[in-house]
């Protein structure tokens, strides 16, 4: 698989190849680090590059460093400056998938704290296979992480283990993906992404305190559905009412809006892609690729062009 040319550690852009921890680091042997992904995408009538929501990427990488008593923090400028001058080293020209990690660097033991360090990757953004024929789903035998053990709603690499175990556990068995429920036994969201149904002409989604991760694309969708005129209700769902849904979706930075066509081998609705998921869609790619001026206070330009 061929790389990038440039990756982006601490301060500066280095070669690909020179983007490497210590073994000996706190990051690396306790999973002592946070991140973000974040999306580039790629019009090409503008010659442009778009990073989607760069602001609220920042601030929660800021949070989640906040909370694991990163110290110092890394500077939420830094990081910004970092990723656009990393896109423009590798003078990528397509949509990318941008990975900034902040992480306890030296050696020490599980209360180590600092210093701290910052990694930058980005790559092409690969397509996820569910976006046109949807993905089938099955309620995994794992729970999400609760709060008062591991905070979902805090990006550590750490807790990326728990949707790992049930995105593998869900491949073994045959489904594309997992969706995982919380202490309570109501739906939280996926390994990487969070889940809406539309049930008698609702949206519907888990609240923010379900063990979930405050997503981004979730708040997007919020909005445009609202703006579309679809009521959204945020309030906790039941793992039977999934088969009274007439659509559903996962979203997430990675996972865009992709549908759901059967969970548990049930189908969702008619069991294939339906036309409210497929609108949210088109409206969702016309915002991020900047094909549409609406949202533009969403996009942020890479590039310098006269
Ligand atoms: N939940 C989890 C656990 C995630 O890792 C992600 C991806 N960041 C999401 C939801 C979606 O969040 P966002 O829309 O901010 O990418």
């Amino acid at each position: 698989m061929s790389t990038p040319r440039y990756a982006f550690m601490n301060d500066r852009v280095v070669p690909w190849e020179e983007a490497t921890v210590h073994v000996a680091s706190v990051g690396f042997k306790f999973g002592t680090a946070v991140f973000e992904g974040i999306r580039g995408y790629w019009n090409a009538g503008r010659e442009q590059m778009y990073l989607f929501r760069m602001p609220e990427h920042l601030q929660r990488l800021v949070y989640s460093q906040t909370f694991m008593r990163f110290e110092p923090r890394v500077d939420p400028g830094l990081v910004e400056q970092g990723v656009v001058a990393l896109l423009r080293a590798n003078e990528f020209r397509e949509d990318v998938h941008i990975m900034a990690t902040a992480y306890v660097s030296g050696p020490g033991g599980p209360g180590t704290c600092t210093p701290t360090g910052l990694a930058i990757t980005a790559g092409p953004r690969r397509d996820i296979p569910w976006t046109e024929r949807g993905c089938r789903v099955q309620v995994s035998s794992w729970q999400r992480v609760p709060d008062r053990a591991m905070p979902m709603r805090v990006k550590c690499n750490a807790n990326y283990q728990n949707g790992r175990l049930a995105a593998l556990q869900a491949n073994a068995d045959g489904y594309d993906t997992a969706l995982l429920l919380n202490g309570s036994g109501k739906v939280a969201e996926g390994p990487g992404m969070c889940f809406f149904m539309f049930r008698d002409g609702r949206a519907v989604t888990p609240t923010t305190t379900s063990d979930i991760l405050e997503s981004i694309t979730r708040e997007t969708v919020i909005e445009l559905l609202t703006e579309a005129g679809v009521e959204v209700v945020e309030r906790d769902i039941d793992r039977s009412e999934l088969v009274a849904a007439d659509e559903a979706f996962f979203c997430g930075t990675a996972w865009e809006v992709t549908p759901i066509v059967t969970i548990d081998g049930l189908p969702v609705g008619a069991g294939v892609v339906g036309e409210q998921v497929r609108t949210l869609q088109q409206t969702y790619f016309a915002r991020v690729r900047g094909e549409v001026e609406a949202g533009s206070q969403w996009r942020m330009p890479v590039y310098e062009r006269a």
